[in-house]
């Protein structure tokens, strides 16, 4: 059994717990993921969604999107915790939202292209103008 991760958001409402077994992790830099943590670029880590679970304060999630699509978010201090992706079959989950150290590291950058103009990429991980094929 691989360790179990556990991930909150800033207030505290929500709490999560993720399998320490990610299949993937990059840094995405598209205008989407820039906009919804407000930062240069978002670290994300994906997972198959059965091993991932809201533990605590599912009643105050905000769920941008539909059930097999979206951004899930604290109802109240509007952290960005996870996406439903790939027709709801994994989550996404930002990285920024664990508490606990994972074993994956973000291993490249993706949408470089659309990446904001005033960040410069200083590390020497591969990048991909858009998905990495
Ligand atoms: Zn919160
Ligand atoms: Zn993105």
């Amino acid at each position: 059994m691989p360790k179990t991760l556990a991930g909150k958001c800033f207030c505290g409402a929500i709490h999560y717990a993720v399998a320490d077994s990610f299949g993937y992790a990059m840094n995405c830099h598209c205008s989407n993921c820039r906009r919804t943590t407000g930062s240069a670029f978002k670290p994300f880590a994906g997972i198959e969604r059965e091993k991932f679970a809201v533990t605590q304060g599912a009643d105050n999630l905000m769920i941008y999107g539909d059930d097999k699509a979206n951004d899930t978010h604290c109802g109240l201090c509007g952290s960005l915790l996870f996406s439903v992706v790939r027709d709801g079959a994994f989550v996404h989950v930002a990285m920024g939202t664990l508490l606990d150290d994972p074993s994956i590291r973000p291993s490249r950058h993706i949408f470089v292209g659309s990446k904001a103009p005033w960040f410069t990429i200083t590390d020497d991980l591969p990048q991909f103008a858009e998905h990495p094929v």
